[in-house]
């Protein structure tokens, strides 16, 4: 029997939809999680920086953080969703690094679901770009299959190919923040078949850090024409000081 029996129960009873996380088939909502995983979703809760996002480690007393008053930004307002911490952290590297793509539209619906007022400023939805080696290494870019849950659940385009990265960045985590900029400069290039001029882009990633990788793209849209950027993230560290185990793209 095995097989053959249990291929004929899946037949005559349609599988009832399971928590992309935990795998519980209780209470599933549209997000495609259980109330219990919902529970646990840490939702930023702090004090966030007014142009791009970034939730404070510390006391606030400005509006923006220093990496906003002190460099030029060009992205309009940035977005991000979660700390990168608890289940969101493992689900992400479930899907970053287990290959657990199906976890992209989770984060694509809540992240539509999160920056709803963002739908009607923007016509072009594009991830931050992985270096073509490690495209080919992990085979997706996370960030792409985030982009396009959200360009579904939105109903606007999207495209992986405006942006191409043209080397590997070091990792960031022993870098200073004036590095970090360095770091990523010049590290993208405008693919010039797709025309950006006049779009305006929603650029997403899965994990913000410093938020320098997504001001190098969008310094980079913009030298192409886009008439707006802004900028949206699944989850960024809340504790900035210590140390992360994942900055790699
Ligand atoms: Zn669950
Ligand atoms: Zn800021």
């Amino acid at each position: 029997m095995g097989k053959i029996f249990s291929t004929l129960i899946d037949m005559s009873y349609p599988l009832k939809p399971k928590c992309l996380f935990c795998g519980s088939q209780e209470n599933i909502n549209y997000f495609g999680l259980c109330k219990y995983c919902v529970s646990l979703l840490p939702y930023i809760s702090k004090p966030v920086c007014t142009r791009c996002g970034k939730p404070y480690s510390h006391g606030v007393s400005h509006d923006a953080c220093s990496l906003c008053l002190n460099t030029e930004m060009y992205f309009e307002k940035g977005y991000t969703v979660f700390e990168f911490s608890g289940i969101v952290q493992n689900t992400l590297y479930r899907l970053k690094y287990g290959g657990e793509t199906e976890l992209a539209d989770v984060f694509g619906k809540l992240m539509a679901d999160y920056a709803a007022e963002l739908k009607e400023h923007i016509n072009l939805i594009i991830p931050v770009p992985l270096h073509i080696e490690k495209l080919k290494k992990r085979g997706f870019n996370q960030s792409w299959l985030i982009c396009k849950a959200l360009g579904r659940e939105w109903g606007i385009d999207s495209s992986d190919k405006a942006l191409v990265r043209l080397r590997y960045t070091e990792s960031q985590i022993n870098l200073s923040k004036k590095q970090r900029l360095s770091n990523v400069r010049g590290a993208f290039a405008l693919n010039s078949r797709f025309k950006i001029q006049g779009k305006s882009v929603l650029i997403v990633d899965d994990i913000m850090t410093t938020g320098s990788t997504l001001n190098e793209c969008s310094r980079m849209l913009k030298s192409g024409g886009a008439s707006h950027v802004y900028a949206l993230t699944a989850a960024c560290p809340v504790h900035m000081d210590e140390p992360m185990a994942d900055t790699e793209p």
